[in-house]
């Protein structure tokens, strides 16, 4: 479908962290295959990547998508010169500066609406003033979000304090973090709608309870990665691989189906080496193939795991130092099973690709993720010891993880979880096919925002 408005203009502000830009990445391109110009708000160091990203999709996209930078206030908000991701930020301690320096984007953010005049604004759930400058203008803000699951909704969720991220029961150490999501659930409530990166059939519960009971507009229209259609368009999301990810294939193309775990806690986690040789013992003796993305590069040496590790691994695992290909490994039929931290991107990726899932939550609504993926879809497993080891300093045994992994990779509760996901697999690509839930609302959306502009 066309639409009916060819010059509707929306500028999408994705927060400045790879969980973020990607999946706006990824909405633009939607834009662009039904003529809609869309303009991604960024800072000139994640604009080169940004760039790189859309050059690797079809042509026609180039024309319709634009980057606009604004520059980062790193050093009046105390980061290093540089720092304008996420993870970037050296040290936990700063991530309050980085939000802080985030903040003082809202008047370049507004000088922009001001030469721009978009016909709408789609921006983080972290800009919570985003809605304000938008009004300002009398543009109407949207807010781009995860999945729908919040706690106290329908279903059988059981979330004792240990599950409850320590951000929200540690209020005293965390006042100022509690308060930046006070102030974005305020300004989501008074935002135009949100456009969530999920699509009915995997949480329809939530998805009308959201709508029903908080009275809000709100269209899913995910899994958006499922727009990305070639290996290069599924390789180069926003960082170049560290592995070639022909490479990284072929290595996958010698192992049987559903035989490889692929191991990866996102985009920020960086885990402590003490950890890391755990995980490194429970893949050892779990004797599973696999694929293991670690945030480390060349440069740190292999100390940080157990002796002779890589030798006794070889053809066995495969170790990614920086960043992997994920779509395109979650992709293969080789992949049998994902530890993931449970980001909503990577478990919404999982699912699209029909792999099960080892749940280890970090931080933030992971936690909340992890309960859709184990108690509510019941296409995962937690990594039981993971809910006890919350202070710095602990770690989580290697036994704990081999227990989960065998779980997930054999026998028959292992074989029920496979056949759950793949149908939600399929439903996920339905849903993103011509007359599918997330195509339908997708059109929806485009069409308000049409009648919106010309009632303007
Ligand atoms: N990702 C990737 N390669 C990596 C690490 C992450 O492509 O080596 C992508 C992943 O596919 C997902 C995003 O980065 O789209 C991570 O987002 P998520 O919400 O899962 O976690 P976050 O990084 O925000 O904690």
């Amino acid at each position: 479908m066309n639409t009916s408005n060819p010059n509707l203009h929306i500028l999408l502000f994705p927060f400045l962290a790879h969980g973020h830009i990607i999946p706006t990445i990824d909405m633009a391109k939607l834009f662009a295959t039904k003529g809609v110009k869309s303009t991604i708000v960024t800072t000139p160091l994640n604009a080169s990547l940004i760039s790189k990203a859309i050059e690797k999709s079809k042509p026609h996209h180039h024309n319709v998508i634009q980057i606009q930078t604004i520059e980062f206030p790193c050093e009046e908000a105390g980061l290093p010169k540089g720092c304008e991701n996420m993870d970037s930020v050296p040290s936990q301690d700063l991530f309050l500066a980085f939000f802080h320096a985030t903040s003082l984007l809202q008047k370049p953010f507004e000088e922009l609406l001001l030469e721009q005049h978009p016909h709408c604004v789609i921006a983080d759930a972290f800009y919570s003033w985003a809605t304000d400058s938008a009004s300002k203008f009398g543009i109407p803000r949207i807010v781009f979000h995860d999945s729908f699951l919040v706690p106290c909704l329908p279903g059988e969720i059981k979330m004792t304090r240990k599950d409850v991220p320590a951000f929200i029961t540690n209020k005293e150490n965390s006042t100022e973090f509690v308060k930046l999501l006070e102030d974005a659930k305020e300004a989501q409530a008074r935002s135009y709608g949100v456009v969530v990166n999920s699509f009915y059939e995997l949480e329809n519960v939530y998805a009308d309870f959201y709508k029903n009971e908080f009275g809000r507009k709100a269209w899913p229209i995910g899994p958006v990665s499922l727009c990305n259609k070639d290996t290069g368009e599924k390789a180069n999301r926003a960082k170049e691989t560290t592995i070639d990810e022909f490479e990284c294939l072929k290595w996958l193309d010698t192992k049987k189906p559903n035989s490889v775990v692929y191991v990866s806690f996102g985009s920020l986690i960086s885990m402590p080496d003490s950890q890391l040789r755990e995980i490194a013992l429970s893949l050892e003796i779990s004797g599973q193939h696999f694929i293991w993305l670690v945030k480390k590069n060349e440069k740190d040496g292999a100390e940080w795991l157990p002796k002779g590790f890589e030798k006794r691994m070889e053809g066995k695992g495969l170790i990614i130092r920086g960043w992997a290909p994920q779509i395109l490994i979650l992709e293969h039929q080789a992949v049998g099973a994902f530890v993931t931290h449970c980001g909503w991107n990577s478990t919404l990726e999982a699912v699209a690709a029909g792999v099960p899932m080892i749940t280890w939550p970090i931080v933030a609504e992971q936690f909340f993720n992890e309960k859709l993926v184990t108690e509510v879809l019941e296409i995962g497993v937690p990594v039981e010891a993971v809910k006890g080891v919350r202070l710095e300093g602990e770690c989580v045994g290697c036994d704990a993880l081999e227990k989960a992994l065998k779980r997930v990779m054999i026998g028959e509760e292992a074989e029920e979880m496979r056949n759950k996901v793949k149908v939600l697999a399929q439903l996920a690509k339905q849903a993103v096919e011509e007359n599918g839930s997330s195509y339908i609302a997708f059109n929806a959306l485009i069409q308000e925002l049409v009648s919106l502009s010309l009632s303007r």
